[in-house]
């Protein structure tokens, strides 16, 4: 144990699991804490192995590989991993439909009004150009084009939004080394048992196969689906949330790489669920996330092994799961992270997100062993709140659709939608308006890249869009889109921006 001034000062982090979740702690806490702080130890069964398919990102994953200052070529080397703009989705709204949901924003917003008004004020004038020409980052992605931001004034060029895919057992074992580089304790084996304080029921230790047992001020439960803590000893109990998100079981299968990498993850709508495909350095991760109420295993498992690039490397892997998200993320002198949580399906890419979310918020609002009720209460709350944002935009891309050529299909067209969604829809609907709320994850942009990209139309455009006329709107519609292309034109292949990131910038 660590000596301070201060007594009530917390001394010692265990934090259970070594999968993606449990190395991101461990690697978080111990950059910004110091290992001075606290005694940092994180437990890990290999026998019981991790999750290991979190392979698509997100923009803000950045700042966590900022905040561990990490370079970022030598953290797609070690991870196999390649660049992405956003995420391609095909057949969604109708079979036949194909549109990107692009990172970064649309256009430019002019005269302080939002550029998607002026976008559908064009429509109305007659202007027939999709909407992914006003994207860098979609006509990126669908010229197979990538590259970082470069210092280019007020060039899109300047603000180019990217995330990566990687091999999330490499990610897992990039981190670890990390970690345990810096201070933190890694200790091998299986948690058998958890103690509890007899006066307030907060965890006390946890006991290994061996008969070792090792106590700590705070816990952090990252054994992925069984929440060994924060269930298995603390029943915090959890919301199930499959009445609007049905799919309860994966299979996943990686398959050999044909061509070059997309700088896209791809989802396809499939009869009963969807299939990711995920492009590595070395192969591509695919999978069919799918309701069991609507495809039998097997059936699910030849539509997969059916719509592969390349030979599969493996036998696809099952996964089961319920939706849906702990009654507390933090309960006692537990903090739940990753599986271990909640769960929502990758459609969007944002489990690894919610861990580096958690582990922020965590982080700002950092206990002692008092563990003020009020701090926990505040943590549970916007962690909440962003899992319900970000579940309400998932179940858009489900809802929002016209497919009627299956029983799922119709379950999620027709299905009673959560309240947040509801008003989005009705707001939209009339003018085109979207509101962001709160700290909400995804933007108005995002919001409107999927609900026109599956259909969804407002009757009119956002009236403040007039304060340019019709001619002055069409001519700073196609400056965008003449901007856009010549920054494209200036972009390399992504293939050989991998190649040497240096060279082709
Ligand atoms: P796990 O990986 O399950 O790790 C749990 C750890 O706990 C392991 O180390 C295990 O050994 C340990 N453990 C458990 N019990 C014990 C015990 N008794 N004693 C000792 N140790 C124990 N996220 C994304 O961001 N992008 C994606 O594209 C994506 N795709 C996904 C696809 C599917 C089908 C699924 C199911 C998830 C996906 N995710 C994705 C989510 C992502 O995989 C997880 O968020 C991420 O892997 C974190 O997992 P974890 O660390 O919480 O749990």
């Amino acid at each position: 144990m660590k000596s301070d001034a201060r007594p009530n000062r917390i001394r010692s982090v265990v934090i259970v699991g070594g999968g993606t979740a449990g190395w991101m702690a461990a690697s978080a806490l111990v950059k910004v804490l110091g290992a001075q702080y606290a005694d940092i130890t994180l437990i890990e069964s290999d026998e019981i192995g991790i999750v290991g398919v979190g392979e698509a990102t997100i923009p803000q994953i950045r700042l966590f590989n900022d905040l561990l200052g990490l370079n970022e070529d030598a953290f797609i080397k070690a991870t196999k991993g390649t660049y992405k703009l956003g995420i391609q989705f095909v057949d969604w709204g109708r079979l036949g439909d194909r549109y990107i949901h692009p990172f970064g924003r649309y256009g430019i917003d002019m005269e302080g009004v939002s550029f998607h008004a002026f976008y559908l004020k064009g429509l109305q004038l007659g202007e027939t150009t999709p909407l992914s020409a006003y994207s860098l980052e979609a006509s990126a992605a669908a010229a197979g084009r990538f590259m970082r931001s470069i210092n280019a004034g007020k060039s899109p060029l300047s603000n180019i939004h990217h995330a990566y895919h990687f091999d999330a057992g490499l990610y897992s074992g990039f981190l670890r080394t990390f970690a345990t580089g810096r201070g933190v304790v890694r200790r091998e084996g299986k948690i058998v048992d958890v103690a509890l304080r007899a006066d307030d029921g907060f965890v006390e230790s946890v006991t290994l196969e061996d008969g070792s047992s090792i106590a700590a001020d705070l816990f952090i439960d990252c054994s992925g689906f069984r929440g060994l803590l924060i269930e298995g000893a603390l029943q915090t109990g959890y919301e199930d949330w499959s009445n609007w998100l049905p799919c309860n079981r994966a299979l996943a299968v990686p398959c050999e790489s044909a061509g070059p990498p997309t700088p896209f993850t791809r989802s396809t709508a499939r009869s009963a669920g969807w299939q990711w495909r995920i492009p590595l350095q070395h192969r591509i991760g695919n999978g069919y996330v799918y309701c069991s109420d609507h495809i039998t295993d097997a059936a699910a498992a030849d539509t997969l092994l059916a719509n592969l690039d390349g030979k599969p490397l493996a036998d696809p892997r099952p996964l089961r799961f319920v939706t849906g998200r702990r009654r507390k993320f933090w309960n006692r002198n537990v903090v739940a992270l990753g599986l271990a949580s909640g769960f929502m399906e990758p459609l969007e890419s944002t489990s690894i997100h919610l861990v580096q979310s958690g582990i922020a918020k965590l982080l700002a609002m950092f206990p002692d062993r008092s563990f003020d009720p009020v701090e926990i209460d505040r943590y549970n709350r916007v962690v909440g709140e962003e899992y319900v944002r970000i579940r309400d935009f998932i179940v858009l891309h489900y809802n929002a659709t016209s497919r009627d050529d299956s029983d799922f299909w119709n379950r999620v067209r027709t299905m009673e939608i959560p309240d947040g969604l509801r008003e989005k829809y009705e707001i939209f609907r009339n003018r085109g308006r979207i509101f962001r709320e709160n700290d909400e994850l995804f933007s108005d942009t995002s919001w409107f890249s999927v609900m026109t990209g599956q259909n969804l139309w407002p009757r009119s455009y956002d009236p403040v869009a007039d304060v340019l006329d019709d001619e002055e709107t069409l001519k700073r519609l196609q400056n965008v889109r003449e901007v856009i292309g010549t920054c494209l034109g200036q972009m390399p292949t992504h293939e050989a921006f991998l190649d040497n990131p240096l060279r082709a910038a």
